[in-house]
């Protein structure tokens, strides 16, 4: 009996690695041809002033539209791909798509927009990466000081002095950089000082629970600590009126999820910015 079931479990890791390295051969073969083919495309989440009651920039999110597999989610591929040089193309195709979106679709119709990229701590570890992102930026004729510079810490940096280097040579040209996913296990407060940092984006987990329990005074500690340091914040996952009202009581200056808009087309995105709605009402838009 105990054989028996030893076996089985033994075919279910069996397979699962099977299938496992299955979905990465299938993302690794198929990211070229997405690149090349144009089944990726770019949704973009508004971002609010929570003061203010208004939209003052988005976050950009790429999707695969794969022929056979459907929309696959970036949170699916991206790990994948990060493990492979296919990052760089990748990272390089969504800023040149972001800047002409952001160029001929949205600064025309709200000049201080600030658009939000992510970018994949792996990337910083390559040279040529951190070139072209600054040439990409010129050669689109978009201003360094219009986006912002998400670092996903979906893995951890491979060296964190490569790390600051890149990124202290993209903030001298003007970019700003976040750290995205703050307070999860793969953020860390020693970032704070390693790292040239403009804001922290206060991960999702802590907002869904500010409610309940004891997240709100990390929440509060979070803000505190980026007044101390003069950085801004953005609260990610905004679900409730409850969890709004929460952090504008808290006194968080920014703010994006579900509740306030969903990722959306830049077409939609721009009919918003033309015809802005109050906070308070804008649990129609999602
Ligand atoms: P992220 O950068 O932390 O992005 C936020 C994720 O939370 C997005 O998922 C967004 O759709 C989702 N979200 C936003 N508001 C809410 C909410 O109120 N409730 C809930 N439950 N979810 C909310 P998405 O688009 O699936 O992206 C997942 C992750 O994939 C991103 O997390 C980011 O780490 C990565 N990613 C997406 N686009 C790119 C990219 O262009 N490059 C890189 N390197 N990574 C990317
Ligand atoms: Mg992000
Ligand atoms: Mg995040
Ligand atoms: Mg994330």
């Amino acid at each position: 009996e105990a054989k028996q079931a030893g076996r089985n479990r033994f075919c279910f890791f069996e397979q699962s690695m099977n299938q496992r390295v299955h979905e990465h051969l299938l993302v690794l073969q198929g990211i070229d041809q997405a690149l090349a083919e144009h089944q990726l495309f770019l949704e973009y989440q508004p971002v609010f002033d929570l003061q203010r009651d208004v939209i003052s920039g988005a976050e950009a999110l790429v999707r695969w539209r794969h022929p056979r597999q459907g929309l696959v989610s970036p949170a699916s591929f991206i790990p994948i791909v990060e493990e492979s040089d296919r990052i760089e193309a990748l990272t390089l195709w969504v800023l040149t798509q972001a800047c002409r979106d952001l160029r001929d679709r949205i600064l025309p119709r709200a000049p201080g927009f600030k658009l939000s990229l992510n970018v994949s701590g792996v990337a910083l570890q390559s040279d040529s990466l951190r070139d072209r992102v600054l040439e990409t930026l010129s050669r689109e004729g978009v201003s360094p000081a219009s986006l912002r510079l998400e670092i996903t810490e979906t893995t951890m940096m491979r060296d964190i002095e490569k790390s600051a280097e890149t990124l202290k040579l993209w903030q001298q040209a003007g970019l700003r950089i976040l750290i995205d996913d703050f307070g999860t296990g793969y953020s860390s407060l020693s970032y704070l000082t390693s790292l040239p940092i403009d804001g922290l984006k206060i991960d999702r987990s802590f907002i869904s629970q500010l409610q309940q329990s004891s997240q709100g005074p990390v929440v509060d500690a979070i803000l505190a600590l980026s007044r101390t340091l003069g950085i801004e914040t953005i609260a990610e996952g905004i679900e409730t009126q409850e969890q709004l009202q929460l952090l504008r009581q808290m006194r968080a200056s920014h703010g994006q999820g579900y509740l306030l808009g969903r990722p959306m087309p830049v077409s939609q995105l721009r009919t918003l910015l033309e015809h802005p709605q109050p906070l308070h009402h804008s649990g129609i838009m999602s």
